[in-house]
């Protein structure tokens, strides 16, 4: 029917999806790998809101970056006036937390947090609006070490998920003063090649002209290959904590590519950035991505505390799961079937017993013919059926008959249905 009276049904926003329940045991996969290779590592988990004050993020990512000019999700307050943004990315947030709430008083801290992130971008595959990542921050560490561990967790993660071929891009862009000499370098280089730049790059030419180095545009890629390096300018402090990065992926046995164009499109970093990039995925190929950000608590009021982190993509990396064919399933062990006055009666405290032994157990609600209830145990999923019916209720006993393997049909008592589970798997 296309009647328009008919057709009002109230569908999500564009960029803004559900998870759908098929999808979520691989997520969980996704994120049960990820907590326990964080917790190998000694990372905390803290929680942080996802709406922030507007001038946090123009504070930290930067005015002059995609996300600030064009990506963030921003109002004001009808109640007060105040200006909030949903958060675009974690890093902003968990800094204002850390120095909110004097985190590294004893010391340095290793923190993680996890959730959904919100950006006004053009939907593609792998681009959303509202996406998700889980973002990793280490402050009051300034060793390459940290750096390198960082890293090196995430080479652990791929590994562990099944994810192939991701290649990882190592750079350093210096400190605030090499940056500043080499932003002259650079602008001079650019104002040669006027003709090829884009309405982007000629606004951010005397604003933020590095960001330039990190564009998409086809036609400005090889005045961008040709343009001078900043890593070859490197102060010797700054090159030898490269060095000492390099060093330390290399004795991990993790290859890199030193990329001398990958400087980040958000304005807070220092020294290391990283980027993990996939080839499958088009041209939304990073699936990870971060840097050492040393001056960023003082610019937003805390002590100086130098600080390192990064953030997977996880809608990304989900993708990638399927490519390479990554499975999950959340099936139940048993679905229970019961027919008959005396097993209706008994079926849900049955369940409750098997559960209790640590048994998945989906109980058959309301009534229905052995047939039907036969063919919901088989659409669950669940290895086995136990078949509760009078028989086998009147002597404490159950039928289990297996769904995914041939195999008998046996008969138990309650109590030792676990075990012969156990022992048949
Ligand atoms: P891109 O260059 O793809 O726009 P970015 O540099 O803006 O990425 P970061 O801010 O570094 O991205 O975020 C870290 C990671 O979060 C990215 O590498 C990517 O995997 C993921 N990500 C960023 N934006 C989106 C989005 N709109 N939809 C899905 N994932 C995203
Ligand atoms: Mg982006």
């Amino acid at each position: 029917m296309t009647d328009k009276f008919f057709n009002n049904k109230i569908q999500s926003i564009k960029g803004f999806y559900d998870i759908l329940p098929e999808a979520t045991p691989l997520w969980f996969k996704l994120e049960d790998t990820v907590r326990k290779i964080l917790a190998q590592y000694g990372y905390n988990n803290i929680r942080l809101p996802i709406v922030e004050s507007t001038d946090l993020f123009v504070r930290s990512v930067g005015e002059h970056t995609d996300i600030v000019e064009k990506e963030m999700y921003a109002w004001e307050d009808k109640l007060n006036g105040d200006k909030l943004t949903l958060r675009p990315e974690g890093t902003a947030g968990c800094v204002r937390a850390v120095i909110e709430n004097n985190l590294t008083y004893n010391g340095p801290v290793r923190l993680w947090y996890s959730g959904a992130m919100f950006r006004h971008e053009n939907v593609q595959k792998g681009r959303q609006r509202q996406f998700h990542q889980i973002g990793v921050e280490a402050f009051g560490f300034d060793s390459p070490d940290v750096d390198a561990e960082q890293i090196v967790l995430l080479a652990r993660f791929w590994a562990e998920l099944g994810i192939k071929d991701v290649e990882l891009q190592l750079n350093s862009i210096g400190e605030v003063e090499e940056r500043a000499a080499y932003r002259k370098t650079l602008i001079a280089y650019f104002e040669k090649h006027m003709d090829v730049l884009d309405e982007d790059a000629k606004r951010r030419l005397h604003a933020n002209p590095l960001r330039i180095l990190d564009t998409k545009t086809p036609c400005m890629q090889a005045v961008c290959e040709a343009a001078p390096k900043l890593l070859d300018g490197l102060q010797a402090n700054s090159r030898a904590h490269f060095e000492a990065v390099c060093g330390l992926l290399k004795q991990a046995g993790v290859p890199y590519k030193i990329n001398p164009r990958l400087v980040r499109g958000l304005d807070y970093y220092n020294r290391t950035v990283f980027e993990w990039v996939t080839t499958k995925l088009g041209a939304q190929g990073t699936i990870a991505a971060g840097g050492r950000y040393d001056n960023l608590v003082t610019q937003l009021g805390g002590a100086a505390t130098p600080a390192c982190g990064f953030a997977i993509g996880l809608e990304r990396v989900f993708l990638l799961m399927q490519e390479y064919g990554v499975t999950a399933h959340n099936a139940p062990d048993i679905y229970l079937v019961n027919v008959g006055e005396l097993a209706e009666k008994q079926a849900f405290l049955a369940a409750e017993t098997l559960r209790e032994s640590g048994l998945k157990v989906i109980l058959h609600a309301g009534a229905g013919s052995f047939k039907s209830q036969m063919k919901k145990a088989d659409r669950s999923g669940a290895r086995y059926a136990a078949i509760l019916g009078d028989d086998e209720a009147a002597a404490g006993e159950m039928s289990l008959k297996p769904l995914l393997q041939a195999g008998e049909q046996i008969r138990c008592k309650l109590g030792d249905v676990e075990k012969y589970l156990t022992s048949s798997s």
